[in-house]
């Protein structure tokens, strides 16, 4: 069962005043992976543009089935190297860029038919053996790096923290984000997409500055 949509949006838009922040500056993707094609397109239906998917081989069949519709569609799983052709090939976004090899290879595997891709560094935040990213102090030079490659566009940062009943726990981990986001645009980078928040946890996310929330059971039901 789909949760309906207005009131997901209502309750953002809700916790975004309470936070003091401007609603519209809090969007979200749907987290679908092991959700059918027919999922994805009754909730295209109902006004969701912008679907996330974590493996390319599941993403792919989805697409193919849903060529008809204009979906954004975000990578937000690890990216292997031997997976970067493709998803520079078929994705509008990357969310999770954790080292320099996987953005020099998406960068040269873009197709140049496209614009370029959208990209966020995945930041490791807690000390989680299961989770990705880039450690704190990498993604600096990261950023540089990306900066420099014509045809991957850096918009922002990405993070997954561990999950906590604690809620200023659950905050200070996603300030931790918020924090190097800032540091980034101190620099000068142009960034304007914090993606971090997921069912568990996105309230406290949009208290510490998110701006793309990424949601799938909380439309979905648990996995
Ligand atoms: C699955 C997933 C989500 C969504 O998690 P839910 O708890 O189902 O909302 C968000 N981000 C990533 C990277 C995911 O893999």
């Amino acid at each position: 069962m789909l949760t309906p949509l207005n009131k997901l949006n209502d309750t953002i838009k809700q916790l975004a005043q309470q936070a003091g922040r401007n609603p519209h500056a809090i969007q979200w993707i749907a987290a679908t992976k092991t959700q059918a094609p027919d999922t994805l397109r009754a909730l295209f239906m109902a006004g969701q543009k912008q679907f996330g998917e974590n493996y390319l081989q599941e993403a792919l069949l989805k697409q193919a089935a849903l060529n008809d519709l204009a979906i954004v569609w975000h990578f937000i799983g690890p990216v292997q190297s031997n997976k970067t052709q493709g998803i520079a090939q078929h994705f509008d976004w990357v969310h999770s860029i954790d080292r320099e090899k996987i953005a020099q290879r998406l960068n040269a595997q873009r197709p140049l038919t496209l614009p370029p891709l959208n990209v966020c560094i995945q930041v490791k935040i807690g000390n989680e053996a299961s989770k990705q990213g880039a450690s704190p102090e990498a993604v600096i030079p990261l950023a540089k790096t990306i900066a420099n490659l014509e045809h991957l566009t850096l918009r922002g940062i990405m993070a997954l923290p561990p999950l906590s009943k604690n809620n200023l726990e659950q905050r200070r981990y996603f300030k931790q984000a918020h924090e190097i986001f800032e540091e980034l645009k101190a620099l000068g980078y142009p960034l304007d997409t914090l993606s971090m928040g997921t069912s568990e946890d996105y309230p406290s996310a949009i208290f510490e500055g998110a701006t793309l929330l990424r949601l799938g059971s909380i439309l979905f039901g648990k996995r």
